[in-house]
């Protein structure tokens, strides 16, 4: 069986598992009222709306919500 001739350093297989362990941004999505970044199924707590429509206050004054 072929053996490999030299011994892989630490930082060399340190680098190449660095490698696959990139930051997952699942869990994030955008509002679709205000595009600011919400967890998905929640109420956004910018602006206080789910799946379109008002639900809470917004947080913060300046948000331009969309009333009929
Ligand atoms: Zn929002």
């Amino acid at each position: 069986m072929a053996e490999p001739k030299k011994r892989m350093s630490k930082s060399r297989t340190a680098s190449r598992r660095r490698q696959n362990q990139k930051v997952k941004l699942s869990g994030i999505c955008l509002c679709s009222q205000c595009k600011s970044p919400k967890t998905p199924h929640n109420v956004c707590k910018v602006c206080g709306t789910y799946n379109g429509r008002q639900v809470l206050k917004p947080a913060l004054g300046k948000v331009k919500t969309k009333t009929k």
